[in-house]
């Protein structure tokens, strides 16, 4: 390895499964960029700035369950992550450690494809739930979010974006339905009652699942109701290409997407 070599890398517990080096070293490749980027295993989020110093790297993405770690230690935060209060990506800026959110903006390229959506439900209340909310707002698109629980609707209320329970849900009708629960990742599981969903989904026109490299019992209803479906893997491989971005200080052309799409199925 040349002692110049940039290095980036993935903190995350677990990280074995993740695609992000696959993705991101064949974006470098493509441009023939000095970099080798790798998996970090970090057991204790409060080091990261620390370890992320330390390892020398000079950019590094960020997975479960550390992105709010993450946020509080950056030196800096910029664009909407400072709202969201969760980052996944890091660059090291003459020592300094600025702190980015790639997934918010990634999501609103994923839905790109659809065409005009003016008015989503999001299902879901969680770390990714926070970050489509405010992308969605911030580009001025009607959104409710509807979550099993209460406990993590404040955040969304605070932002002023109608958020039920499944208890006081008031329907309306959407355009796009979005699942960012985890519901369909390792189970069958629909992310909300199917008397709930159905209705909804013959009414709109697509969803979305954040899940990626499957067809979910969501996006299996969605389609049984006639919606355009699609699965999260625009959505991994844009916030990988926006953090690519900030990583070598390029502007990602469309050979650099490709090859970092091919880096993702393995191809
Ligand atoms: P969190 O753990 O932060 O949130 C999970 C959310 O899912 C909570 O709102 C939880 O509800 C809800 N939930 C979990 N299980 C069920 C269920 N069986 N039925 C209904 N609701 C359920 O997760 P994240 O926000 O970090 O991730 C969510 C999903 O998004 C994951 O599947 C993840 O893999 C995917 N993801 C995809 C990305 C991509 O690039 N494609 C990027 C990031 C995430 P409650 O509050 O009631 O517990």
């Amino acid at each position: 390895m040349s002692e110049n070599k940039n290095l980036f890398a993935i903190f995350g517990n677990p990280v074995e499964h993740s695609k992000s080096p696959q993705m991101q070293n064949a974006g470098l490749k493509e441009i023939n960029f000095n970099g080798l980027y790798q998996k970090h295993h970090l057991e204790d989020g409060n080091k990261i700035k620390e370890v992320f110093l330390q390892s020398n790297y000079k950019g590094a993405n960020i997975t479960v369950p550390h992105k709010e770690f993450a946020y509080r230690n950056a030196d800096e935060v910029r664009g909407i992550a400072q709202k969201i209060e969760a980052v996944n990506t890091y660059i090291n800026e003459n020592g300094k450690v600025i702190a980015y959110n790639t997934d918010a903006p990634g999501f609103i390229k994923a839905i790109e494809s659809f065409g005009t959506v003016k008015n989503v439900l999001l299902l879901g209340a969680g770390g990714t739930a926070k970050a489509i909310a405010l992308a969605l707002q911030e580009k001025g698109i009607k959104v409710t979010v509807l979550n099993r629980s209460e406990g993590k609707l404040d955040f969304f209320k605070k932002e002023n974006i109608l958020a039920y329970s499944w208890d006081d849900f008031q329907a309306e009708d959407y355009d796009l339905v979005v699942n960012s629960t985890s519901a369909g990742l390792k189970d069958e599981y629909l992310p909300c009652d199917r008397e709930i969903l159905e209705p909804i989904l013959k009414k709109a026109s697509y969803a979305f699942d954040c899940v990626y490299g499957k067809i979910t019992p969501f996006l299996a209803l969605a389609r049984e109701n006639n919606c355009e479906i699609k699965d999260g893997e625009d959505m991994l491989l844009f916030q990988g290409l926006l953090a690519f971005e900030l990583f070598t200080n390029t502007k990602a052309d469309n050979s650099v997407l490709e090859a970092m799409r091919k880096g993702l199925r393995g191809e």
